[in-house]
Order: structure tokens, then C-alpha cells, then sequence
């Protein structure tokens, strides 16, 4: 399928052919016609999937069939301040040779830029919800011309707290709004959410169970006897050649702090990036990012949650998540589009039952690996021993790790082997 039998407006092709996008993905061949049917739609996918163009497409195809149409015409409301802005740059890119005005809005900004951009009527806003209310409420939008809704990683929002938020701008939405919803899963909350502000919603489920599996992407375990070890194990893995790119999430955000200043002052090109950082400064570190002048972004889930950074080499989960949603949210931050990326946990034999959660919710089993000279000292067969896990099919979900064969060195793809493939 092409972009062209998506029915998309002349300029709009140009664009995609600009970004070189030749074929629409799945979520887009799926989720755009329905978008432009004009039902409302229910879309379960992940980032990384090309879920930003399956709304921003039908998004200016609504701009370019009625030009003359003025106000605020298209709202998509996203749970962070990167997402908003990477949105916003996806909305440039795309809406290249279409003159559309659009512009993001988001907390931790100054508000006098803001202020001057809604007093230009722009016809696309992309918010995060805190900050758009409180335009709202200072009377700077004006919602009643919304014609196209768009809740993105609306699961996200209301996990992130922003229930009443998300709830009081779908309420004030226009009667005859069309609304689509974006999630990377529909938990009993988003789907309350979309039965309570959605008309005979569409569905496209391209998440069924999560099981959108990362396929360009290796998963590997490393056993961390402690934080001395884990943290040798890092080093090692962040010296690794291969290694061009790299996010390295960590619980919170001291630590996210306190493992980029180490790991700076080793000689590592690296910056934390984390919600206690004002936006500018975030915004400057992923400017960095994407400009290699960083190579390691030591990053929390809020902060990196869809971020979209090419090139991206490997994912390591410095500590695992306590989610199988943001593990998978993670390790979608590398093999992004038609890459490949490595994505690597450290994981304490405490964190064994997560990663049997994690195991559960992607569907497959991931692979132990081990680096010569930093072996775990524990065998895992006696953490097994301690703690059985419940065993389906026959098939234990852990393999012990064994030792990479003499000579083989750490994070080389086209030479490891397949430790403990249990697929
Ligand atoms: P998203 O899931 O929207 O964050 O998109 C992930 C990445 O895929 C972005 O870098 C997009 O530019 C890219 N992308 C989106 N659609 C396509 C496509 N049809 N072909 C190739 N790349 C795409």
C-alpha cells in the first residue's frame, strides 16, 4: 500500500516523500482512513510504530480540505513537554508545503511566548494538560471550533495522574468534535474514559496483549550481584564501540543525576535528563542528543516516556521498571523506524519476578548474557531453587547464563550467541 491510495492531499505526499517515508506502517495504513471517515477511533499502539503521522496526516487533511475555516481547529493533548514538541516537529515536517499554523504548548515554558503565539490564532495546538487548562481557564483558547480531538498516549495521561485534566478538555470539547484516542494499551480507565467522551468509536488494535513485539530488537539480561557490580557492568557496556547511542534509565532522578555526573567524570559523553530540569535545559540536552554531542542520556520514564531520538544503539535499563508497559516503552526508544537497536536490563535476583512480568506481557523470553571477567557470583539456578517461578508449557521461562565463548566480546551482535534462546 502506498501513501497515494491513503487518499492523502498533493502537499502532504510531497512531504512524506521529503521524509522519505515510502510506505505508510501499520498503524498508519490502518488508523488514517478511519481517522478521515471522520468516526471517532480508538487506536492501541506504541511509539515507535508511526503512531505521531496516523493523526497528524488526517490532522492536516482536515486543514487542507476547508482552508477557509478560522479558530482553533485541531487539538491533540500529550501526556510530556518532548512529546508535545516532537509532535509539533513532526506537524512542520509533514505540513511542509502547506502553510499551517500550529504551535505547542507546555508547562516549564515562559509564558509570554505562549501568549503571543495563542493570541495569533493558530489553528493546531499540541498540549500538555496542566498548562493548556490553565490557558483555558485564563480565557487565551477558545475551544468551540475543535473539529479533531486527539488524545495521545492517553493510557499514559491518566497514569500519570492527569485524569480530572484529560476529563475537563474532553468535556469541553465541541458536540460535533472527532475524537480519536491513542494508547499503547487500553486499561480499564482508558477505556471508561473513551465510553464516557467517545461517539461508536472505530477501533484499530495494533497492541493486542502488548505483544507488539520489538523484533529489530535484541533484549539481553545481565545478573547484577550488587550496586558496585551493576554499575562495573555499565561502564563496560557504555566503552563498548558498538555503542553510538545510548538511553540509560534509572529509577529516580538522584540517581539519574548522580550516574551521569559519574560516568561524566570518567570521560563518558553523557547528560541526565529528568523532570526536575526546566524545560529549556531539557530541551538543550535533547538538542545535544540528536547533534552527538552527547552520547549517553542517563534519562527517568516521565522524562524520555516517546521520545524520539534516531539512532539510538542500545537501551540499557540501568534499574529495571517496576511496568511491563514501560519496560516496552523503553526499549521502544532504539530500533526506532527501520533501525536496529539492543536493548540490555540489570537485573538483581530480586528483580526476577519483574522480569517474568515483563516476560509475560511481550510475549517471549529474554536472554541472559554475560560479560567475561564480570560474571554474577550467584548462580542462578539457586535463586531458582528459592524462588520457583510459576511454569507454563513445560518451559522454564529463565535459562542460566552461560559464558560468552573465549573471545567474543560484549554487546557485538554478529558475533553472540544466542544465550539461553528460549523461544
Ligand atoms: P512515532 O511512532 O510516531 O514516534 O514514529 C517513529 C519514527 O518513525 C519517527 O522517527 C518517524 O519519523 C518514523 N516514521 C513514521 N512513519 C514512517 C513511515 N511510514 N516510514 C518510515 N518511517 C516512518
Amino acid at each position: 500500500m502506498s501513501f497515494e491510495s491513503l487518499q492523502l492531499a498533493p502537499p502532504i505526499l510531497k512531504a512524506l516523500i521529503k521524509c522519505g517515508h515510502e510506505t505508510p506502517s501499520p498503524i498508519q495504513r490502518e488508523a488514517i482512513p478511519k481517522a478521515l471517515s471522520g468516526r471517532d477511533l480508538i487506536a492501541s499502539a506504541n511509539t515507535g510504530t508511526g503512531k505521531t503521522a496516523a493523526f497528524v496526516l488526517p490532522a492536516l487533511q482536515k486543514l487542507f480540505d476547508d482552508p477557509v475555516k478560522k479558530g482553533l481547529r485541531i487539538l491533540v493533548l500529550t501526556p510530556t513537554r518532548e512529546l508535545a514538541d516532537q509532535i509539533a516537529k513532526a506537524t512542520s515536517r509533514y505540513g511542509k508545503y502547506m502553510k499551517v499554523h500550529s504551535v505547542a504548548i507546555y508547562g516549564g515554558m515562559p509564558f509570554g511566548d505562549q501568549i503571543r503565539a495563542l493570541s495569533q490564532s493558530p489553528e493546531m495546538i499540541i498540549a500538555t494538560p496542566g498548562r493548556l487548562i490553565d490557558h483555558i481557564w485564563r480565557g487565551r483558547i477558545n475551544l468551540s471550533n475543535v473539529e479533531l480531538f486527539v488524545l495521545d498516549e492517553a493510557d499514559r495521561m491518566l497514569d500519570m495522574g492527569f485524569i480530572d485534566d484529560v476529563e475537563f478538555v474532553s468535556d469541553a470539547m465541541p458536540q460535533n468534535c472527532q475524537t480519536l484516542l491513542f494508547a499503547a494499551t487500553m486499561n480499564p480507565e482508558t477505556s471508561k474514559l473513551a465510553q464516557k467522551f467517545m461517539k461508536d468509536p472505530d477501533r484499530v488494535d495494533l497492541a493486542k496483549g502488548g505483544k507488539i513485539t520489538h523484533d529489530k530488537i535484541e533484549q539481553r539480561l545481565h545478573i547484577t550481584d550488587n550496586l558496585q557490580h551493576k554499575g562495573k557492568i555499565l561502564r563496560h557496556l557504555c566503552s563498548d564501540k558498538d555503542l553510538s547511542r545510548a538511553i540509560v534509565f534509572s529509577a529516580t532522578k538522584r540517581d539519574a543525576d548522580t550516574l551521569a555526573r559519574e560516568l561524566r567524570s570518567e570521560g563518558f559523553g553523557v547528560a541526565a535528563l529528568h523532570g526536575d530540569m526546566t524545560q529549556v535545559i531539557r530541551n538543550r540536552t535533547m538538542d545535544n542528543m540528536r547533534r552527538g554531542k552527547i552520547r549517553i542520556l542517563v534519562a527517568t520514564d516521565v522524562a524520555a516516556r516517546g521520545i524520539d531520538i534516531t539512532g539510538v544503539s542500545h537501551v540499557i535499563n540501568f534499574d529495571l521498571p517496576r511496568s511491563a508497559e514501560d519496560y516496552v516503552n523503553r526499549i521502544g526508544r532504539t530500533g526506532r523506524a527501520s533501525e536496529s537497536g539492543i536493548a540490555i536490563s540489570l537485573v538483581s535476583h530480586a528483580d526476577f519476578p519483574y522480569v517474568e512480568r515483563i516476560e509475560r506481557y511481550i510475549g517471549q523470553n529474554l536472554t541472559f548474557d554475560v560479560i567475561p571477567g564480570l560474571e554474577p557470583s550467584r548462580a542462578l539456578t539457586g535463586a531458582k531453587k528459592s524462588k520457583p517461578f510459576p511454569q507454563k508449557g513445560g518451559k522454564p521461562p529463565f535459562r542460566g547464563p552461560r559464558r560468552r565463548p573465549e573471545g567474543q566480546s560484549s554487546g557485538n551482535r554478529s558475533t553472540r550467541s544466542n544465550f539461553g534462546a528460549n523461544k
